[in-house]
C-alpha cells in the first residue's frame, strides 16, 4: 500500500450533543418497544456470532490479531436464540448476523435457521454481513434459513490490492460469491467498501460500475472509522463522504433518492452515455455526517454483551445473568438499563480514540461490524 505518499484528506467532525441533533432527553420516552431517553426506537439488532475471521483487514483488526475467546465464553446457539427472541418480543424486527466472519462459525446454517424461525414472532428481516469467502458453500442453506438480505464486503477489484488490505488472498472468490448472491433471489444484495485515502479511493467508480450498473446490487461506500489498533491517522486515512460523492460525480450523475436510512442513497446514471444504473449507490458517513439522531441500532456481541452504540465503550453483560437463570423480565431490565445510558451522539474521532485507549476497547472485529 502506498497510502503514505498520497494526500491526506482530513475530517473535522463536530462533537455531537442532544441539541445539535435536535434530540430532547425525555424521562417518559418509554412506550411499547425499545426506546432510549431521547425517544429513539430500537428496532434493529446486530448480532456478532463469532470474533474469529478468515481475513486480517488492516482497518478492522490490530496487526497482532485479537485474543480469541475460549469456546465456552461464546454464546451457544440456544443462548443466541433465547436472547434474539427476547429482543424480537421487545420490538426488534430486523436482525443482522455479523462477526468476525459469521460463516466461520461452525454450524452457522443451523443458527441462521433458528433465527429465521423468529419470523413467526414478529421478525420481518433477517440479514447477514459477510466477507463472502465461504458464501458459495453456504448459499442454499442461507437462503433456506430465511436470510433476506446480504451485505458483502469488498474494498477492491484488484487481487494484489485485496491482499495488501486483507493480508489474505480471495479477491476472485469474493467477486464470484457476490455474483452468485445476485442470482440467488435475496431481497437485497449490497456490497460494502471501506474507502481509505490513497489505498482504494481510485476504485470508487470502478466498484460502482462492476456491481451496480447492470444488476440491482447496491454499492455502498463506508467512511473508515477509528478503532484502537487499526492505524487510524497513521498508515490509513479516511476518505470522507463528500469526497466519495465528488469522485463518483466526475463520471456519474447522482440522484438523491431522499431515503432516510443510515446510508445516503442515490440512483446513478453514466454522464457519458446517459445509461442508468440498475442498482443504487449508498454512502455511509458515520464520521463526517453521523446519523446518530435516527439511530435505531443495538448490538449483541459474540460473548453475550449488550451494546447500544458501536462507538461507545459502554456494554452490559447478558451472558452471566442468562447462565445464572435470569428470567426474561430480568434480562429485559438490563437491556432497558443499557438503552438509558445511550448518548445522543458519538464523540469526534480523536476523542473516540482516547476513550478507546483508556477503556482497553474492543476492536471492530470484537464488537461485530
Ligand atoms: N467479516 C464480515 C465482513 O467482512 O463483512 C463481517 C464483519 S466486518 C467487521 C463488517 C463490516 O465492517 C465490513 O463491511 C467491514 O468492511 C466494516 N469495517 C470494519 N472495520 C471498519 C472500520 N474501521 N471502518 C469502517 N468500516 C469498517
Amino acid at each position: 500500500m502506498d497510502a503514505l505518499r498520497l494526500p491526506v484528506v482530513s475530517s473535522a467532525p463536530r462533537a455531537l450533543d442532544a441539541a445539535s441533533l435536535g434530540l430532547t432527553a425525555r424521562a417518559d420516552a418509554r412506550a411499547e418497544g425499545l426506546f432510549d431517553r431521547f425517544g429513539r426506537s430500537h428496532t434493529y439488532l446486530r448480532i456478532s456470532v463469532i470474533e474469529k475471521c478468515n481475513l486480517r483487514c488492516r482497518y478492522c483488526m490490530p496487526e497482532e490479531g485479537v485474543p480469541l475467546l475460549p469456546k465456552d465464553e461464546l454464546l451457544s446457539f440456544e443462548e443466541f436464540e433465547r436472547l434474539a427472541g427476547l429482543f424480537v418480543r421487545l420490538g426488534v424486527h430486523k436482525i443482522r448476523v455479523t462477526g468476525g466472519e459469521p460463516l466461520v462459525r461452525r454450524g452457522i446454517d443451523d443458527l441462521l435457521a433458528r433465527l429465521g424461525r423468529l419470523k413467526a414472532q414478529g421478525l420481518t428481516r433477517l440479514a447477514m454481513t459477510s466477507n463472502a469467502l465461504l458464501l458459495r458453500q453456504h448459499l442454499a442453506a442461507v437462503r433456506a434459513a430465511g436470510v433476506d438480505a446480504v451485505n458483502l464486503s469488498l474494498d477492491t477489484l484488484r487481487p494484489e490490492r485485496f491482499r495488501d488490505i486483507t493480508l489474505r488472498d480471495g479477491c476472485e472468490e469474493t467477486i464470484a460469491a457476490i455474483n452468485a448472491a445476485a442470482e440467488a433471489g435475496f431481497a437485497a444484495v449490497k456490497v460494502n467498501a471501506v474507502v481509505m485515502a490513497g489505498v482504494n479511493d481510485d476504485e470508487i467508480v470502478d466498484l460502482a460500475r462492476a456491481f451496480a450498473l447492470e444488476r440491482p446490487i447496491e454499492m455502498r461506500y463506508i467512511e473508515y472509522m477509528p478503532f484502537e489498533g487499526n492505524h487510524w491517522g497513521e498508515r490509513l486515512r479516511m476518505f470522507p463522504a463528500q469526497a466519495i460523492r465528488a469522485r463518483l460525480e466526475e463520471h456519474l450523475e447522482l440522484e438523491d433518492l431522499g431515503l432516510h436510512e443510515t446510508a445516503q442513497i442515490y440512483g446513478a446514471r453514466e454522464r457519458s452515455s446517459g445509461r442508468r444504473f440498475r442498482g443504487r449507490i449508498g454512502i455511509i458517513s458515520s464520521m463526517t455526517e453521523p446519523f446518530c439522531a435516527s439511530c435505531n441500532r443495538t448490538r449483541l456481541t459474540a460473548d453475550g454483551h449488550f451494546r447500544w452504540c458501536l462507538l461507545d465503550e459502554g456494554e452490559i453483560d447478558l451472558r452471566g445473568p442468562l447462565r445464572s437463570g435470569a428470567t426474561d423480565a430480568q434480562l429485559s431490565a438490563l437491556i432497558e438499563e443499557g438503552l438509558r445510558r445511550k448518548k445522543p451522539g458519538h464523540a469526534p474521532a480523536e476523542e473516540l480514540l482516547q476513550a478507546q485507549k483508556a477503556a482497553g476497547a474492543r476492536s471492530m472485529i470484537r464488537i461485530g461490524g
